[in-house]
């Protein structure tokens, strides 16, 4: 038999390894061991699990294969930000970052193999998606980032971001079923309050998520309040709306009582006049929201560039003359490409 027809055996809950053995006629304590050999011990092996009989080892060797993500190569960056290129069991990269600020240490993940959007400013929009990370493979990801705070900063992470490479809006099962496994008392059981969600904005699903009662936090990639700038840069936007996307979040506003973080990029000839100014003060006093200008990190050549800090101060003023709660944020890990926008596997290229 080929890896190909095996089952992944990390893909099942414990309940349904512990059925797996029940239903051999064996008891459902040998679930638990397995468990435990997968998710405590991380395990590659089905040999490496000695508390189980040979013959059970075999039997197991015959059903599953345990697919399992590598940290391929680790980058370095001067302001303490590391980014892992990690190799995926079908060959496939993806990237992770790890993001050290303050008493903080934060997980920037990714959630599909390149990218099912086509953001214009965007480096992973241009690998195009080749598909969707299963739960484990984003889970595998917060535990290597984990390790590695531990081992480089000596502290464990405190906060993920859905902000790698990915929709993940357009992989809402798997992110949500990653989530579950990071937060439950069985995986990391971090607080969801630590895990931020970031979408270029998919109207349905931001539904969905407030419908499903999530607990972590949503942001929103914003760029522009104006219809037509917004599906310039962001071409999606013609199917995906504003007026949807305005309604979907007063949706989970309504069902959430948590607000909103618009992420928001300031370039130059693209967004920086007061007429932007005003649709973004505009889009704000919709719902209740913080918004966090971005830093660029240029991409290519040149079509698309930060505009003046003149242009982001007036944003500023604006924002907080209407008690909008803005922040600005530096970016992080830029000499080693890990930087937003950046994660497009240039290492393997
Ligand atoms: N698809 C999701 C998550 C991945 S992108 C989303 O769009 O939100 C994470 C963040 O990086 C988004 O806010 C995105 O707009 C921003 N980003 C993308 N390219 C960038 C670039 N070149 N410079 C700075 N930020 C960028």
């Amino acid at each position: 038999m080929n890896s190909t027809v095996k089952k992944d055996i990390r893909a099942l809950t414990k309940k349904e390894l512990q059925q797996f053995f029940v239903s051999k006629g064996d008891r459902s304590f040998r679930g638990s061991q397995v468990y435990d050999w997968l998710w405590n011990k991380g395990v590659h092996d089905f040999d490496a699990m000695t508390n189980l009989s040979k013959e059970t080892r075999a039997h197991l060797e015959e059903h599953f294969v345990i697919n399992h993500i590598e940290v391929d190569s680790l980058q370095k960056s001067n302001d303490g930000t590391i980014k892992n290129a990690v190799k995926l069991h079908d060959g496939y990269v993806v990237e992770s970052v790890l993001i050290p600020t303050g008493s903080r240490s934060t997980a920037c993940v990714s959630s599909q193999v390149g990218c099912s959007l086509d953001c214009a400013f965007c480096a992973t929009a241009r690998l195009k998606r080749m598909r969707n990370l299963n739960p484990d493979e984003i889970y595998d990801q917060v535990v290597a980032i984990d390790r590695e705070s531990k081992l480089y900063h000596d502290r464990p992470l405190s906060n993920i971001v859905f902000m790698g490479m990915g929709e993940p809006l357009m992989n809402y099962n798997n992110v949500l079923a990653s989530v579950e496994k990071i937060t439950s008392d069985e995986g990391l059981g971090m607080s969801p309050k630590r895990i931020t969600l970031s979408t270029s904005g998919v109207p349905k699903m931001i539904k969905k998520l407030a419908d499903d009662e999530v607990k972590f936090h949503l942001a929103v990639s914003l760029h522009s309040a104006i219809q037509e700038t917004r599906e310039q840069i962001m071409p999606f936007a013609k199917n995906f709306t504003l007026e949807d996307l305005r309604e979907s979040l007063e949706y989970w506003y309504q069902k959430t009582k948590r607000r909103i973080t618009y992420e928001y990029i300031v370039w130059k000839d693209i967004n920086d006049t007061q007429k932007d100014i005003d649709a973004l003060v505009q889009f704000c006093n919709y719902v209740p929201c913080k918004v966090n200008l971005i830093e660029y990190n240029p991409i290519d050549d040149g079509d698309f560039q930060q505009a003046s800090s003149a242009a982001t101060d007036h944003y500023i003023k604006a924002l907080e003359n209407n008690q909008i709660p803005v922040t600005v944020r530096r970016s992080r890990g830029k000499d080693i490409d890990a930087a937003c926008g950046q994660l497009a596997n240039k290492s393997k290229t």
